[in-house]
């Protein structure tokens, strides 16, 4: 495989790193203390383009690929999980599924504001009694005349409260399993429509989490995005490309939680010189870079697969189940190398500890990826 650059990609990927390092990385423990990216990052992020990056030029967007988008991705979380998250939630799931389900009509009418960044987007699956299992769901959408009606809870949805746009699942047929699930759009200011307050977080506090909440909401069934019973396919499809891309976000926060490991290791001095110079710290660090190694990789490996048009389900899973769990594996050494100052709050490796726990969890639990990664295998009797 060819990893190398394109000069567009190189530009963004240099473009995303001066934003990361000047304006995220100064404001990031502010952003986790005030459980808030605030409006002026969001915007700042459009007006550089990453709203649109992956998508068409005829829908607004750049048409820079999974690799482009991955790169951003990376870069931002190098800095500040929760702008990447919100970011994520955005691109990868919430505009993401319009464009996969989306008609013609349906994507020149919602992505072109979604790739400019003028309103912001998310995706709305999991409820209170269906997480791993979303095939439970509950909401439900009633066809009445030239318009559908749902009713029902969403939980947990990412930019809850602040995006305009929502790709919302409901069951539209009875008794006919996933076959039954459609997805609609909903926009924010619909009668019946709206938003819990924040969830309170262990990790990425600064990305809005809410509950979503759907009385008699009534969308015109222009609105139901692509054909009626697809939404569980749109969902898991939608979720092939928010895997691949938390992929780069748990490499980002690899990257830095080394480069902040291998400064201190340099600096900090214990028994007349320099700890890294004892080899129990000297292993850590090489685990840790075999792991970003790795996750470097598989990233953007799988990018590749994403954007030549080949099949990557199996390896998106690979990769959100690898990189989500090597990225927790280097953010603990990370903490052991730091000592006690790991684990004060006054330095970013303890933000980086506690941001990293999500990506275990969200898009899928890893528990499920297994599953995903082994019936794939055993579909197709071979690797
Ligand atoms: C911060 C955050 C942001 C999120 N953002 C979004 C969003 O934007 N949109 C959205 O739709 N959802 C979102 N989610 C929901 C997320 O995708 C779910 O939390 C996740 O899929 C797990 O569902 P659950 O929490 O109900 O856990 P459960 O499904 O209750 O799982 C609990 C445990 O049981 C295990 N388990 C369940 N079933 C199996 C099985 N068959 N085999 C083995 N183990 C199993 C799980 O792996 C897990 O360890 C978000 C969640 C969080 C915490």
């Amino acid at each position: 495989m060819d990893f190398t650059l394109t000069d567009e990609q190189k530009m963004l990927r240099d473009t995303a790193r001066r934003f990361a390092e000047n304006e995220l990385a100064p404001i990031a423990a502010n952003v986790d203390l005030d459980s808030d990216v605030p409006a002026s990052v969001i915007r700042k992020m459009a007006e550089l383009g990453f709203m649109g990056i992956v998508f068409p030029e005829r829908y607004g967007g750049f048409e820079l690929g999974e690799v482009g988008y991955c790169l951003v991705q990376e870069e931002l979380s190098r800095a500040c999980a929760s702008t990447a998250v919100v970011l994520g939630g955005h691109v990868s799931i919430g505009a993401m599924a319009i464009y996969l389900a989306g008609t013609d009509e349906q994507r020149e009418r919602f992505l072109p504001a979604l790739t400019s960044g003028d309103r912001l987007a998310a995706f709305a699956l999991t409820e209170p009694g269906a997480g791993s299992d979303a095939a439970a769901m509950r909401t439900t959408a009633r066809e009445d005349g030239d318009e559908f009606v749902l009713n029902g809870q969403k939980t947990f949805i990412t930019n809850g409260g602040i995006a305009d746009v929502y790709s919302i699942f409901a069951r539209t047929d009875e008794g006919r399993g996933v076959r039954g699930i459609s997805t609609f759009i909903v926009e924010q200011d619909t009668p019946g429509f709206r938003a819990g307050p924040p969830e309170k977080k262990m990790g990425i506090r600064g990305s809005h989490t809410t509950d979503l909440f759907l009385e008699d909401v009534r969308v015109p069934k222009e609105n139901l995005l692509g054909t009626r019973g697809q939404g569980f396919k749109v969902a898991m499809r939608t979720l092939d490309v928010g895997r691949l891309s938390l992929g780069a976000q748990c490499l980002g926060a690899a990257k830095q939680a080394l480069d902040l490991s291998i400064r201190h290791a340099t600096q900090r001095e214990q028994f007349g010189g320099a700890i890294a110079r004892l080899q129990a710290v000297q292993f850590m660090l090489a685990e840790m870079a075999a792991d970003v190694y790795a996750m470097e990789n598989i990233v953007y490996r799988t990018a590749q697969m994403c954007d030549n048009g080949d099949p990557f389900g199996r390896e998106a899973a690979i990769v959100k189940l690898f990189c989500s769990e090597a990225l927790n594996r280097v953010v603990d050494r990370a903490v052991q190398i730091h000592g006690g100052m790991g684990y004060m709050a006054e330095y970013p490796i303890e933000r980086f500890y506690r941001d990293a726990r999500i990506t275990r969890i969200f898009e899928g639990t890893n528990e499920i990826q297994r599953i995903v990664i082994a019936r794939d295998l055993l579909k197709k009797k071979m690797y």
